[in-house]
C-alpha cells in the first residue's frame, strides 16, 4: 500500500493512461478523485470518487479545488494530440493545444497548490505529476509540431514549479511515455490512410518492438506520487521502450 493515507486527483481519468492510473493508485491505498471532461467515461471506476472536470474551464477547476480539500498528489494527465506539421496548424488549433495541454496544467496547479502546501507543511511532502511525452523537448517526431511544442512547455512548467516550491516540500515531475496503446492512439491508427501500415509504424518506433500498455506506464506514476520518489523533483522521466536510448 504505497499510497496509503494519500488523496490523489487525476485529470483525464476516463480512459487510457489516466484511467489506469486511477485504478493503480486506488489499489495502492490512495483516496482517488478521478476527473474527466466526459461523464460517461468515468462510469465503472469502483471505489473511486469521480467528478466531471474540463481542464479548460478555470471556474470549474476553482470550484472542485474548494470542494475536494487538500491533495497529497495531483496528476495532470489531460492532453490531446494535434496531427500535422507547422504548415498544417491553424491559429485556432495551436491556441487550443496550448490551452488544453499546457494552460490546463498551470490552472490545475495554481488552484490546488495552496492546499498541497498546507498538506506538505503537515506531512513533509506533496507531489505534482505532469503528463509530458517523449515527443517534446526530448525528441522531435514528424507531424507533431503543436503537440511537441506543448509537451516541451509541460517540462518547462514542471521544472519551474519544482524550483519555486522545493523548500516547502512540493515535488513536481513530468512523465514522458513512448507510444501507448490507448483509445486515442487506436483512433489515430484507424483514421490513417493505411491503418495497417500506421500501426506497424507506431510499433516500429520502439526498439523493444511493441507498443506500451497502460500497465507499463502506471508503475512510474505510482512511484512519482509516492514517498518512494521523495528525493526526485524537477525531472522528466522517460518510459519509452528504448526510443531515446
Ligand atoms: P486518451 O487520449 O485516449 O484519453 C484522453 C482522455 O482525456 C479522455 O478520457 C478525454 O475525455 C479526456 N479529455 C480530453 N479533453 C479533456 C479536457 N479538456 N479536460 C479533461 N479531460 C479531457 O488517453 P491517453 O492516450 O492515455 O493520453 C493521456 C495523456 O497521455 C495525454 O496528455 C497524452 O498526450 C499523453 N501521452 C499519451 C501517449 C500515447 O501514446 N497514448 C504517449 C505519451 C503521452
Amino acid at each position: 500500500m504505497r499510497l496509503r493515507g494519500k488523496t490523489v486527483l487525476i485529470t483525464a481519468a476516463g480512459q487510457g493512461i489516466g484511467r489506469a492510473s486511477a485504478i493503480a493508485c486506488a489499489a495502492e491505498g490512495a483516496r482517488v478523485i478521478a476527473t474527466d471532461r466526459d461523464a460517461a467515461l468515468l462510469e465503472g471506476l469502483e471505489g473511486i470518487e469521480t467528478r466531471v472536470l474540463d481542464v479548460t474551464d478555470a471556474a470549474a477547476i476553482q470550484a472542485i479545488a474548494a470542494e475536494t480539500g487538500p491533495l497529497d498528489g495531483l496528476f495532470n494527465c489531460a492532453g490531446i494530440v494535434h496531427d500535422g506539421t507547422v504548415l498544417d496548424v491553424t491559429d485556432a488549433d495551436w491556441a487550443f493545444a496550448l490551452d488544453l495541454n499546457v494552460t490546463g496544467m498551470m490552472r490545475m496547479t495554481r488552484a490546488f497548490l495552496p492546499g498541497m502546501l498546507d498538506r506538505a507543511a503537515e506531512t513533509g511532502s506533496a507531489s505534482i505529476l505532469n503528463m509530458a511525452s517523449m515527443a517534446s523537448s526530448i525528441k522531435g517526431f514528424a507531424n507533431r509540431t503543436a503537440y511537441g511544442t506543448t509537451k516541451a512547455a509541460v517540462i518547462g512548467l514542471t521544472k519551474a514549479v519544482a524550483a519555486d516550491f522545493v523548500k516547502q516540500g512540493i515535488r513536481c515531475n513530468a512523465i514522458c511515455p513512448g507510444t501507448v496503446d490507448t483509445p486515442s492512439l487506436r483512433g489515430r491508427i484507424a483514421s490513417a490512410v493505411d491503418p495497417v501500415q500506421a500501426e506497424k509504424n507506431f510499433i516500429a518506433r520502439q526498439p523493444m518492438g511493441r507498443l506500451a500498455t497502460v500497465d507499463d506506464i502506471t508503475p512510474m506514476i505510482v512511484y512519482l506520487l509516492s514517498d518512494e520518489s521523495r528525493f526526485v523533483s524537477g525531472q522528466a522521466l522517460l518510459v519509452d521502450g528504448g526510443v531515446t536510448i
